[in-house]
């Protein structure tokens, strides 16, 4: 049984380009490290790919990634860099993926192809590993800040699919992977503490003020009871961002987090996401 790293990197549509098949990520890159059962580091893989849905590479993506249109032309096409994949993959392996978006694109990209995902298992989310056995509590958290916090000195380029790919492997070899592969469930239902319950998305406002002013990004129940939560004033944060304290009399402290995306015709994306403030946050 192999243990099997995989990181992506994808494009999107630019502004005023038309979504095909409903794929809002094209896979650009794909990068996976193959380790033995003790997490020793056997083979890597890695495919630049050729968009076909959408060419143009938004600015965006190539300073994240370097990865210019040039350098995709003489990728290959995605099914090909998928049967690659596949074959390479081999039979019994598990997957480890850096956060948890990586699969779920690849099953994206393998659909729009007619392509078979049966293959394909769901994946370890090494960000819940890293941060339960680290911070003890799950924490999104960046590829390179958790190397960094682990002592280690990342020296790649960053957002390259094969470097990530090798970084989160060798991130395997400073944790205790045995540990926590056998109790992921039980990680994956902590994790689950530190991630929004809910979310409310509203499209189309002009300006970041006329966000601010709407109270209806600020309204959340409570996830308990459902009764209204008490909602203080938005306090300011980096930017257009905010952020406001909540509460319930019954369950306890809660925030809220308002963040705003430019979109197509200059209007904005608000997105208001309610978390849990756990106790002991501030101690
Ligand atoms: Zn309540």
């Amino acid at each position: 049984m192999n243990f099997i790293t995989l990181d992506l990197e994808w494009n999107q549509p630019a502004p005023g380009c038309k979504t095909v098949h409903q794929l809002t990520t094209e896979i650009i890159q794909i990068g996976a490290v193959k380790m033995d059962e003790d997490f020793k580091i056997v083979d890597q893989f890695k495919a630049d790919i050729r968009p076909r849905f959408y060419p143009q590479i938004k600015q965006e993506v190539q300073q994240l990634t370097g990865i210019s249109e040039q350098q995709l032309q003489s990728g290959v096409e995605f099914p090909q860099a998928a049967q690659q994949l596949q074959r390479w993959c081999g039979q019994e392996f598990a997957l480890i993926t850096w956060s948890h978006e990586d699969v779920p694109v690849l099953r994206k990209n393998l659909a729009v192809y007619g392509m078979d995902d049966a293959w394909l298992p769901d994946a370890y989310d090494l960000q819940i590993i890293y941060s339960i056995q680290q911070l003890e509590k799950y924490q999104q958290t960046a590829l390179f800040k958790a190397m960094t916090q682990m002592g280690m000195e990342p020296e790649l380029a960053a957002h390259d699919a094969l470097h990530d790919a090798l970084y989160t492997a060798q991130l395997c070899s400073k944790l205790e992977m045995r540990k926590g592969i056998e109790q992921y469930e039980a990680y994956y239902k902590e994790s689950l503490k530190g991630r929004a319950v809910a979310t409310k998305v509203i499209e189309g406002y002009k300006a970041p003020e006329q966000a601010h002013e709407d109270d209806a990004l600020r309204q959340f129940g409570c996830p308990d009871c459902g009764l209204p939560l008490q909602i203080e004033p938005w306090e300011k944060e980096k930017g257009v961002k905010r952020t406001a304290k909540a509460q319930c009399p019954q369950h306890g402290d809660f925030e809220i987090r308002l963040r705003l995306q430019p979109r197509r015709n200059k209007t904005l994306r608000a997105r208001a996401a309610l978390y849990r403030i756990e106790e002991d946050e501030n101690a």
